[in-house]
């Protein structure tokens, strides 16, 4: 008997295109199109990886914005984390890291020319390092959304416990509910609507988006990965638009609460307290990042060793920036497929396996 996964039922799906088609001749009546935005970069490589593109009449636009934590990540980062492995320290990261370039080099290149990085599979083992080598110091490169903060964040936990103080956090933690206010701030960006990050919203909960609703008057929808999760999202959305009544829904109920996860955004904020942040692409908005607090200065790579954070100089020609934004399509680049490739990738979004570029070369590049 063949098995039909319930998430991935083709019967569901032809009945959702169906809906979606029907959606599309209602919007073409009225004159309307719907621009929607996917904030999370596991929906990005879902939506191409399924063909949902293909399933879209022509007045739906389906944008990728900046949900993926290594390419909103500033270049100027991996130059820091390049200058403190020069310096003698270890770099202790995640294997995504490693091949995301900087101003003039990447991690992989440093390791390879002799420097100390030590890719690691938890947050844990950070500390296991640190405290196995006391002689060094380790620095790890603490980047990501509320998705990951509170994990990466008990580094500092378990070190202040544990005495180990050899160990400490170079941050550049995002949050995701500033970065919507600052899309939905930009004339140029004209988004109708939110298809909502479900990892993030794990942690946040569907009710941080309300005041995407109420202060703006945009729908957000909180939706899961599979293509059936995908495709009700964007179908809701397209209802919504018609009826003209933006809400917030939550989709996803089976992982997502209203209220998210009240025992990680503690751990959180027990360390941590909200700076203005850089984003590729972007720019600084006011309050998006999470720093440590100066009772943790110790943990805080930039200050124990005096280095900061600069903006740092991207490639010249690469779109990166424009890509996370959603004002650019990868395919707009003029490096996309020919000197960009995920072998050798000028920008963050081609390499990340979360990356827009990633995304359109795996699934989309016409061959
Ligand atoms: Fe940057 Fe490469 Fe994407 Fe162009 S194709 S925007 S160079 S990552």
């Amino acid at each position: 008997m063949k098995y039909i996964d319930g998430f991935r039922d083709p019967a569901a799906a032809a009945a959702f295109k169906d809906k979606i088609e029907a959606h599309g001749k209602a919007l073409s009546e009225l004159g309307r199109t719907v621009r929607i935005m996917e904030v999370c970069g596991s929906h990005t490589m879902a939506i191409a990886r399924f063909g949902i593109r293909s399933l879209l009449p022509d007045c739906v636009d389906l944008v990728s914005g900046p949900g993926c934590p290594v390419c909103v990540t500033p270049c100027g980062f991996i130059d820091t984390a390049l200058e403190l492995a020069a310096r003698g320290h270890t770099i202790a990261t995640f294997g995504d890291m490693l091949n995301v370039p900087g101003s003039d080099s990447t991690l992989a290149q440093a390791r390879a020319d002799g420097a100390s990085i030590e890719v690691c599979y938890s947050p844990a083992h950070a500390v296991e390092l640190a405290a196995a080598n006391p002689e060094k110091e380790v620095i790890f490169l603490a980047i990501g959304f509320e998705t990951t903060i509170a994990p990466v964040v008990s580094i500092v936990k378990e070190a202040t416990a544990k005495d180990v103080s050899n160990v400490s956090l170079l941050t550049a933690f995002k949050l995701v509910p500033p970065a919507l206010d600052a899309l939905l701030t930009d004339e140029e960006m004209e988004i109708d609507a939110f298809l909502c990050p479900a990892h993030v919203s794990a942690i946040i909960g569907a009710n941080a988006y309300l005041p995407v609703v109420e202060n703006y008057g945009k729908t957000c929808i909180v939706a899961g990965f599979e293509p059936l999760d995908i495709m009700m999202g964007i179908e809701r959305i397209m209802e919504l638009a018609i009826e003209g009544t933006p809400v917030c829904e939550n989709q996803y109920a089976r992982v997502v609460t209203d209220e998210g996860n009240s025992i990680a955004r503690k751990l959180m904020y027990d360390f941590l307290e909200p700076c203005d942040s850089y984003w590729r692409g972007v720019g600084v908005i006011p309050a998006s990042g999470l720093t440590l607090k100066n009772e943790y200065a110790p943990y805080d790579a930039e200050k124990k060793f005096g280095v900061t954070i600069e903006t740092g100089r991207e490639h010249k020609g690469c779109l990166c920036g424009s890509v996370i934004k959603g004002s650019h399509k990868p395919d707009q680049c003029a490096f996309f497929g020919k000197d960009c490739t995920p072998d050798s990738a000028i920008g963050p979004c081609m390499v990340s396996a979360e990356g827009t570029c990633a995304a359109y070369y795996k699934y989309l590049r016409a061959l």
